[in-house]
């Protein structure tokens, strides 16, 4: 028996594709139109086109890259394709300056060790600049599947966003919550800038109605979610953490 061919999509809805980029998970949300949430590290742009092949569309069709932060295993896929996909990118404005910047992008280590020790890896791998056509703010709205609502959700980061399509009962959270061992998350303390802000960001979240909730860098919940998120969120502390 021939192996199955490597995939890089997974359809996890109709309409709704994951795509295997280097280090985390962007998606493809596939309309007439097609937006594409997050890049990867640097050099997922080719995979990301990949992917577009697999599901039998071309670059052509990415009319919106929408970022969920400004992190580089998010962003650094940016560059390189801007070079390929005639996209508008829509960054939240809290984040926008850090991606279109020249400066390298800002040491997301909180520990002020590990972020030295990982400072020289972080800069030769920085992806440069991007453009930024779009300052996403909380409430903004895209057609996508029914309409695409930006939901701001700092803590991880200062401009972290979620993405609710309220009609397709579908949340994708980036980084603002893990799921670990059948367990939702807070974000890991590595890379977040301010837990209680994260925490009052899943508190946030857990007003919204949906089903099914997808992760950068885990398998998603596709059914229940908002329910197993309001239990989680019930169980945070309120105030500094
Ligand atoms: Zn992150």
């Amino acid at each position: 028996m021939k192996p199955a061919p490597f995939r890089l999509t997974r359809e996890v809805l109709p309409g709704l594709y994951q795509v295997r980029t280097r280090g985390s998970r962007a998606y493809l949300i596939v309309d007439d139109e097609i937006t594409l949430i997050d890049t990867g590290n640097p050099g997922s742009g080719i995979r990301v086109l990949k992917a577009l092949q697999e599901i039998g569309r071309s670059p052509e069709d990415i009319k919106h890259i929408v970022i969920t932060h400004y992190h580089i295993d998010h962003v650094g896929g940016l560059p390189e394709l801007q070079k390929h996909v005639n996209a508008r990118t829509g960054v939240h404005l809290a984040e926008a300056p850090h991606v279109e910047s020249d400066e390298p992008l800002p040491n997301p280590f909180i520990h002020p060790l590990l972020a030295r020790i990982c400072e020289p890896y972080l800069l030769r791998q920085d992806p440069g600049s991007a453009r930024v056509d779009v300052h996403l703010n909380d409430g903004d709205e895209l057609p996508a599947l029914g309409g695409m609502r930006i939901v701001h959700a700092p803590g991880h980061t200062a401009g972290s966003i979620s993405i609710h399509f309220p009609n397709r009962g579908l949340l994708l959270v980036g980084d603002a919550m893990q799921f670990k061992f059948g367990r939702l998350m807070l974000p890991s303390r590595l890379f977040t800038q301010d837990m209680a802000a994260a925490a009052a960001s899943v508190r946030k979240l857990a007003t919204l109605d949906f089903d099914t909730l997808c992760f950068s860098h885990f398998r998603p919940i596709l059914t229940g979610a908002d329910a197993q998120v309001r239990q989680f969120a019930a169980t945070l502390p309120v105030g500094p953490s």
